[in-house]
């Protein structure tokens, strides 16, 4: 099939990759995964052999009737045609679960999600899957190794997107995969992530409103990554320099410290002692 670039199409050909894919993911039989972007299902079939329910969402009508005619004779995979990020995840896996018997407690739905994503949406994705009320136990994402880096990365190199995914999630680069491995070929290599819900995912520390507040802080913080935490939060909270230096010394932290070594954790700590400043 031709590639349609506008829709992030690198299809997988390299066999020893989709296998890594799959040993790393491994699939068990009747779990729920949601599959992003199946293309030509050289991930999929894999998933369904395993015995796993799989529902595949894919936006491109010319895969989806090829993966409908090949997984024709195959009850455990579903193929939805759509865009993910118009997609209720919840209520599909729900249904899913209906179909299967699967009962469920209060509403409690269990699921992982896997995809070699369009690397035009991995942002989104990434975020929508983080925070989905009812989201996945783990997700399993092929993204550029520059993103991958960056969602993994620790004080010194921390930005928004560090601290957003590290404050729902502990991600980790499982393994490094060639250009070579897609079909077209990339311009830059590629990751295999995982990220895996933290506790803070399952909010059990903040409320909403603080989790607000905390995405606020941090992007007040960030809004001039060369310049001092310091002012940046001055500037950004409108309060004199002499307050965000208090809390901070109160922190033990350096008063010439940037946004990027400040990991998770301290953000929350912050958000906690300037909440009275918002
Ligand atoms: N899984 C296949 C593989 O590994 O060969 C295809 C991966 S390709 C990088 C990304 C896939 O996501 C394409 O099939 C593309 O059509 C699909 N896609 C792009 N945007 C999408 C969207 N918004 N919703 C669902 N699928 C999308």
């Amino acid at each position: 099939m031709r590639a349609k670039k506008s829709l992030g199409q690198n299809f997988l050909q390299d066999e020893k990759v989709i296998e890594k894919i799959i040993s790393t993911f491994s699939p068990s039989e009747k779990e729920i995964v949601v599959e992003i972007g199946p293309g030509e299902g050289v991930i999929t079939e894999k998933l369904a052999l395993s015995g796993a329910n799989v529902i595949a969402i894919e936006i491109d009508e010319r895969c989806v009737s090829l993966l409908k005619k090949k997984f024709e004779s195959l009850e455990n995979v579903e193929i939805i045609h759509g865009d993910i990020l118009q997609s209720n995840i919840g209520e599909i896996v729900k249904k899913r679960c209906e179909k299967l018997g699967i009962s469920l407690k209060e509403g409690e739905i269990s699921y992982r999600v896997i995809g070699n994503l369009p690397y035009y949406i991995t942002s989104a994705i990434t975020r929508m899957f983080l925070e989905l009320k009812q989201g996945p136990l783990e997700m399993f994402f092929m993204v550029q190794r520059e993103v991958a880096e960056r969602m993994c990365a620790k004080s010194g190199d921390m930005s928004i997107l560090s601290v957003a995914v590290q404050y729902f999630s502990q991600p980790e680069i499982l393994f490094i995969v060639p250009k070579e491995a897609f079909l077209p070929i990339p311009k830059v290599e590629s990751a295999f992530i995982r990220l895996k819900k933290t506790p803070f995912f399952q909010k059990e520390h903040f409320t909403q409103e603080e989790e607000k507040l905390f995405f606020r802080l941090v992007k007040i913080g960030f809004s001039a990554r060369r310049k001092t935490l310091v002012n940046n939060l001055s500037n950004g909270l409108g309060r004199e320099k002499k307050e965000i230096e208090e809390i901070l010394q109160d922190m033990k932290v350096s008063l010439t410290i940037r946004p990027q070594n400040i990991e998770v954790r301290k953000w929350g700590i912050l958000m906690e002692k300037l909440r009275k400043f918002f």
